[in-house]
């Protein structure tokens, strides 16, 4: 037989129970009857509005938030007063966090009289939430900002390479071409000198379109993500060396190399740095045959290279403009080159992801370094 004793306890164990279960919720849970006032709380609230439990109960709802905020509130109310479920936003203030993003519920509970008797109010803290997706917009923005950025960059090499293969070589085919009719026609009225100028203009011609070619080649050199695949660096360095036979050979070249990593990278741009390192450190040599030693170590980016021979050094003044495109220390007639081999190779380590620069003094030679990433950013 059910005594009022025992539905009492009955109702008390079900508050007990149901306190354990929203207790333990970060979400401010409460049921309120029809006339707004709270019948149930959860802990939550208490920690958000630093008031104890059971003192809320019996409260209105409009004493218990700010005006500002009720006045948010209320055609919710109002709807969910009418039996409908619904759902917004509202920035409420937390006693010590101060204003937080909330997601709110208001859920009606319709009696069998078809009649609203209540709600159950939930109001979750969002606010870490719509941070974190801020940041990610503002990432995503940042991110489409720069592909732009690169997407214009690489329309303006494009421009730039076919103004180098068309625009610049036309005039300079046509100088050529006249000098060779002024050879051609002229040439027996051409004093030596006259010649002499004729060949000069010949030489810079060609060596024009050897630069022109050159920074075509650099322009080109593909944009980073257009490659992914797995590379062995002992077989790039052989390849560097096969295509060096002549030039080894005839300088009497030693190239000592330890066992090498793999990486992601794309072979023919890994090939041609080797190769442009290992041709520099031929070309540059003292009178002694160069001896070039090829080492790695790990790195916490990956795998630190280095390129070290016993040629003639680099003066530290110049340890930067060795880069610049063009940038050269010596005259083409002591040491042929064009002065972009260099920057080919920082363009390649750069596409990978890494970096490269270099150490050197004029008695023990130069150490070209860089990091290549294992996997490709
Ligand atoms: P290039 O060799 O065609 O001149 P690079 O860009 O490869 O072009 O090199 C730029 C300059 O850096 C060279 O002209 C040379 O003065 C210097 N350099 C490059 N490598 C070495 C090296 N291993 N030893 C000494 N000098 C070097």
């Amino acid at each position: 037989m059910i005594t009022p004793n025992s539905l009492e306890k009955i109702v008390q164990e079900s508050r007990d129970r149901l306190h354990l279960i929203t207790d333990s919720l970060p979400v401010l849970i409460a049921y309120v009857d029809n006339k707004q006032r709270y019948v149930f709380c959860n802990a939550a609230y208490h920690d958000w509005f630093g008031v104890p439990v059971k003192e809320i109960q019996g409260v209105r709802m409009s004493e218990m938030f700010d005006e500002h905020s009720y006045r948010i509130m209320q055609p919710y109310i109002e709807s969910v007063l009418e039996g409908e479920r619904v759902d917004f936003e509202i920035q409420l203030n937390h006693r010590k966090d101060g204003p937080r993003i909330n997601h709110t519920t208001f859920i009606p509970h319709i009696s069998e009289l078809n009649e609203t008797v209540g709600f159950c109010v939930l109001f979750m803290d969002i606010t870490d939430t719509k941070t974190a997706e801020a940041l990610e917009e503002e990432r995503a923005r940042i991110l489409a900002r720069t592909l732009e950025k690169a997407e214009i960059s690489n329309r303006e090499l494009d421009q730039f390479a076919s103004v180098c293969s068309h625009d610049l070589q036309q005039p300079l085919r046509a100088v050529k071409g006249f000098t060779d009719l002024l050879i051609k026609n002229y040439g027996s009225r051409l004093n030596e000198k006259g010649k002499m100028y004729c060949e000069q203009i010949l030489d810079g011609t060609k060596r024009m379109q050897t630069m022109i070619n050159s920074l075509l080649d650099y322009a080109r050199l593909e944009a980073p993500d257009t490659f992914r695949e797995t590379v062995n660096m002992e077989n790039i360095v052989k390849q560097a060396i096969e295509n060096l036979g002549p030039a080894i050979s005839a300088n009497k070249a030693t190239i000592a190399c330890q066992a090498l990593p793999e990486i992601e990278g794309d072979e023919m741009q890994l090939t041609r740095l080797i190769q442009n390192l290992l041709d520099n450190a031929i070309k540059y040599r003292r009178d002694a045959p160069p001896e070039i030693s090829i080492n790695v170590k790990r790195h916490e980016k990956g795998w630190l290279f280095g390129v070290r021979d016993n040629g003639i050094g680099i003066a530290s003044e110049y340890a930067e403009r060795i880069f610049d495109i063009f940038g050269r220390l010596h005259s083409a007639r002591k040491y042929p080159g064009t002065g972009i081999g260099l920057s080919v190779c920082r363009k390649i380590v750069e596409n990978h992801g890494g970096r490269l620069w270099h150490e050197s003094n004029r008695e023990d030679g130069s150490t070209f370094y860089f990091i290549l990433p294992d996997k490709h950013p």
